[in-house]
Protein backbone atom coordinates (compact mmCIF):
# COMPACT_ATOMS: atom_id res chain seq x y z
CA UNK A 1 0.00 0.00 0.00
CA UNK A 2 3.36 2.45 0.62
CA UNK A 3 5.06 -0.22 -1.31
CA UNK A 4 8.22 1.99 -2.20
CA UNK A 5 7.10 5.41 -0.16
CA UNK A 6 9.74 7.11 1.97
CA UNK A 7 8.51 7.64 5.45
CA UNK A 8 10.28 9.73 8.17
CA UNK A 9 8.70 9.57 11.23
CA UNK A 10 9.58 11.39 14.63
CA UNK A 11 8.72 9.46 18.22
CA UNK A 12 9.40 9.60 22.28
CA UNK A 13 10.32 12.15 24.54
CA UNK A 14 12.71 14.96 24.01
CA UNK A 15 15.76 15.30 27.18
CA UNK A 16 16.49 19.08 27.72
CA UNK A 17 19.63 19.47 29.36
CA UNK A 18 20.05 21.76 32.73
CA UNK A 19 23.75 20.15 33.68
CA UNK A 20 25.11 16.78 32.67
CA UNK A 21 22.94 15.09 35.18
CA UNK A 22 20.16 16.58 34.67
CA UNK A 23 17.11 17.79 32.67
CA UNK A 24 13.78 18.46 31.46
CA UNK A 25 11.35 15.74 29.53
CA UNK A 26 8.40 14.17 29.76
CA UNK A 27 6.22 11.05 30.06
CA UNK A 28 6.10 9.93 26.27
CA UNK A 29 6.85 6.65 26.19
CA UNK A 30 7.40 6.07 22.38
CA UNK A 31 4.95 3.58 21.76
CA UNK A 32 2.83 5.35 19.22
CA UNK A 33 5.68 6.71 17.14
CA UNK A 34 7.00 3.30 17.28
CA UNK A 35 3.64 1.78 16.14
CA UNK A 36 3.65 3.75 13.59
CA UNK A 37 7.18 3.05 12.19
CA UNK A 38 6.26 -0.95 12.44
CA UNK A 39 2.78 -0.56 10.46
CA UNK A 40 4.78 2.01 7.47
CA UNK A 41 7.28 -1.52 6.87
CA UNK A 42 4.26 -3.59 7.34
CA UNK A 43 2.77 -1.34 4.41
CA UNK A 44 5.74 -1.78 2.39
CA UNK A 45 7.39 1.75 3.22
CA UNK A 46 10.73 2.38 3.55
CA UNK A 47 11.09 3.71 7.24
CA UNK A 48 13.54 6.04 8.87
CA UNK A 49 12.38 6.96 12.78
CA UNK A 50 14.00 9.64 14.43
CA UNK A 51 13.71 8.61 17.54
CA UNK A 52 14.31 10.60 21.44
CA UNK A 53 14.91 8.28 24.53
CA UNK A 54 13.01 5.09 24.91
CA UNK A 55 13.57 1.85 25.99
CA UNK A 56 11.97 0.27 23.08
CA UNK A 57 13.48 -1.83 20.82
CA UNK A 58 13.69 -0.65 16.75
CA UNK A 59 10.90 -2.18 14.74
CA UNK A 60 12.07 -5.19 12.46
CA UNK A 61 13.03 -2.91 9.04
CA UNK A 62 13.57 0.27 10.34
CA UNK A 63 16.19 2.49 10.33
CA UNK A 64 16.48 4.38 13.84
CA UNK A 65 18.73 7.50 14.18
CA UNK A 66 18.41 8.33 17.84
CA UNK A 67 18.79 11.79 19.40
CA UNK A 68 18.14 13.62 22.68
CA UNK A 69 17.34 17.06 22.66
CA UNK A 70 15.11 19.08 20.27
CA UNK A 71 17.64 20.28 18.81
CA UNK A 72 19.27 17.02 17.66
CA UNK A 73 15.87 16.06 16.39
CA UNK A 74 14.92 18.89 14.59
CA UNK A 75 18.52 18.73 12.50
CA UNK A 76 17.97 15.22 11.94
CA UNK A 77 14.49 15.29 10.60
CA UNK A 78 15.91 18.51 8.08
CA UNK A 79 19.19 15.71 6.96
CA UNK A 80 16.64 13.54 5.46
CA UNK A 81 13.15 15.55 4.82
CA UNK A 82 13.99 16.04 1.10
CA UNK A 83 14.07 12.20 0.21
CA UNK A 84 11.03 11.51 2.31
CA UNK A 85 7.61 10.90 0.32
CA UNK A 86 5.51 11.20 4.12
CA UNK A 87 6.75 12.51 7.11
CA UNK A 88 4.91 12.37 10.61
CA UNK A 89 5.55 14.02 13.37
CA UNK A 90 4.95 11.83 16.58
CA UNK A 91 7.01 13.05 18.93
CA UNK A 92 6.41 14.40 22.35
CA UNK A 93 9.06 17.69 21.79
CA UNK A 94 9.71 19.92 24.86
CA UNK A 95 8.43 23.10 23.87
CA UNK A 96 11.00 24.69 26.16
CA UNK A 97 14.71 24.08 26.70
CA UNK A 98 17.20 25.82 29.53
CA UNK A 99 18.87 29.33 27.44
CA UNK A 100 22.35 27.74 29.13
CA UNK A 101 23.22 24.33 29.89
CA UNK A 102 26.29 24.25 33.02
CA UNK A 103 29.30 22.84 32.35
CA UNK A 104 29.13 20.76 35.72
CA UNK A 105 26.43 19.55 38.07
CA UNK A 106 24.64 22.53 39.26
CA UNK A 107 25.11 22.85 43.68
CA UNK A 108 22.05 22.96 46.03
CA UNK A 109 22.78 25.96 47.11
CA UNK A 110 19.40 28.65 47.69
CA UNK A 111 15.59 27.61 49.06
CA UNK A 112 14.57 28.38 45.28
CA UNK A 113 16.53 28.56 41.67
CA UNK A 114 15.36 30.17 38.07
CA UNK A 115 15.75 28.36 35.30
CA UNK A 116 15.14 30.63 32.19
CA UNK A 117 13.37 28.46 29.56
CA UNK A 118 13.64 29.54 25.79
CA UNK A 119 11.18 28.04 22.93
CA UNK A 120 12.64 25.12 21.33
CA UNK A 121 12.39 24.81 17.30
CA UNK A 122 8.87 23.69 16.39
CA UNK A 123 10.11 20.79 13.96
CA UNK A 124 6.68 19.93 12.61
CA UNK A 125 5.86 23.46 11.25
CA UNK A 126 9.25 23.68 9.70
CA UNK A 127 8.36 20.91 8.12
CA UNK A 128 4.55 22.20 6.85
CA UNK A 129 6.33 25.43 5.95
CA UNK A 130 8.73 23.91 3.05
CA UNK A 131 8.70 25.37 0.06
CA UNK A 132 10.55 22.47 -2.15
CA UNK A 133 10.52 18.43 -2.20
CA UNK A 134 8.07 19.47 0.66
CA UNK A 135 6.83 15.47 1.85
CA UNK A 136 3.00 14.66 2.84
CA UNK A 137 2.76 16.13 6.26
CA UNK A 138 1.18 14.89 9.02
CA UNK A 139 1.07 15.81 13.25
CA UNK A 140 -0.54 14.42 16.25
CA UNK A 141 -2.53 16.70 18.80
CA UNK A 142 -2.53 15.21 22.38
CA UNK A 143 -5.96 17.60 23.64
CA UNK A 144 -7.47 17.40 27.20
CA UNK A 145 -10.41 19.36 26.21
CA UNK A 146 -11.69 21.06 22.89
CA UNK A 147 -9.80 17.89 20.72
CA UNK A 148 -11.51 18.68 17.49
CA UNK A 149 -11.65 22.11 17.45
CA UNK A 150 -7.96 22.45 18.20
CA UNK A 151 -6.95 19.86 15.64
CA UNK A 152 -8.05 21.82 13.27
CA UNK A 153 -6.43 24.96 14.69
CA UNK A 154 -3.23 23.06 14.55
CA UNK A 155 -3.89 21.65 11.69
CA UNK A 156 -3.85 25.21 9.95
CA UNK A 157 -0.78 26.91 12.04
CA UNK A 158 1.71 24.45 11.07
CA UNK A 159 0.25 24.26 7.41
CA UNK A 160 0.07 20.47 7.52
CA UNK A 161 -1.76 17.85 5.25
CA UNK A 162 -3.06 16.02 8.14
CA UNK A 163 -3.55 15.85 11.94
CA UNK A 164 -3.83 12.87 14.52
CA UNK A 165 -5.84 14.05 17.36
CA UNK A 166 -6.45 12.45 20.76
CA UNK A 167 -7.91 12.91 24.22
CA UNK A 168 -5.31 12.08 26.25
CA UNK A 169 -7.81 13.17 29.53
CA UNK A 170 -9.46 9.25 28.95
CA UNK A 171 -7.87 6.86 31.96
CA UNK A 172 -6.42 4.12 29.97
CA UNK A 173 -5.49 5.54 27.16
CA UNK A 174 -2.65 7.74 25.29
CA UNK A 175 0.78 8.39 27.39
CA UNK A 176 2.24 5.13 28.01
CA UNK A 177 -0.92 3.12 27.07
CA UNK A 178 -0.75 0.21 24.38
CA UNK A 179 -4.41 2.19 23.24
CA UNK A 180 -5.53 5.55 21.84
CA UNK A 181 -8.22 6.45 20.10
CA UNK A 182 -7.99 8.53 17.84
CA UNK A 183 -9.15 10.97 14.98
CA UNK A 184 -7.58 11.88 11.47
CA UNK A 185 -8.30 15.34 10.30
CA UNK A 186 -7.26 16.71 6.97
CA UNK A 187 -8.49 20.00 5.33
CA UNK A 188 -11.74 19.00 4.04
CA UNK A 189 -12.80 15.86 6.08
CA UNK A 190 -12.61 14.18 9.81
CA UNK A 191 -12.51 10.35 10.62
CA UNK A 192 -13.29 9.04 13.49
CA UNK A 193 -10.71 5.71 13.98
CA UNK A 194 -12.45 4.80 17.33
CA UNK A 195 -10.23 3.45 19.91
CA UNK A 196 -8.17 0.64 19.31
CA UNK A 197 -4.51 -0.59 19.78
CA UNK A 198 -2.06 1.88 19.33
CA UNK A 199 -0.62 -0.80 16.34
CA UNK A 200 -4.21 -1.35 15.09
CA UNK A 201 -4.87 2.53 14.72
CA UNK A 202 -1.26 2.83 13.01
CA UNK A 203 -2.32 0.76 10.09
CA UNK A 204 -5.57 2.31 9.91
CA UNK A 205 -3.87 5.49 9.84
CA UNK A 206 -1.36 4.76 7.53
CA UNK A 207 -4.12 3.09 5.21
CA UNK A 208 -5.88 6.36 5.70
CA UNK A 209 -2.08 8.66 4.48
CA UNK A 210 -1.89 6.30 1.95
CA UNK A 211 -4.44 7.41 -0.04
CA UNK A 212 -3.44 10.99 -0.37
CA UNK A 213 -0.11 9.67 -1.01
CA UNK A 214 -1.12 7.98 -4.14
CA UNK A 215 -3.08 11.03 -5.14
CA UNK A 216 0.29 13.46 -4.87
O1 LIG B 1 2.08 22.36 19.21
P1 LIG B 1 1.98 20.98 19.74
O2 LIG B 1 3.17 20.56 20.56
O3 LIG B 1 0.70 20.66 20.44
O4 LIG B 1 1.94 20.07 18.42
C1 LIG B 1 2.08 18.69 18.44
C2 LIG B 1 2.63 18.24 17.14
O5 LIG B 1 3.75 19.03 16.74
C3 LIG B 1 3.19 16.81 17.20
O6 LIG B 1 3.05 16.24 15.92
C4 LIG B 1 4.66 17.03 17.55
O7 LIG B 1 5.46 15.95 17.14
C5 LIG B 1 4.97 18.29 16.76
N1 LIG B 1 5.99 19.17 17.38
C6 LIG B 1 7.24 19.29 16.77
N2 LIG B 1 8.16 20.15 17.32
C7 LIG B 1 7.88 20.86 18.43
C8 LIG B 1 6.61 20.74 19.05
C9 LIG B 1 5.69 19.87 18.50
O8 LIG B 1 7.50 18.63 15.77
N3 LIG B 1 8.80 21.68 18.94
Amino acid sequence: MLGGKKCLITAGPTWEAIDPVRGLTNHSSGKMGYAVAAAAVELGAKVTLISGPTCLPCPDGVERINVESAQQMYDAVHKQVSLADLFIAVAAVADYRPVDIAHNKIKKQDDSMTLTLEKTPDILASVGKLKINRPFTVGFAAETQNVLAYARSKLEAKQVDMIAANDVSQSGLGFGSDHNQLYLLTHDDTLDLGIGTKHSLAHAMLTEIAKHVHNA
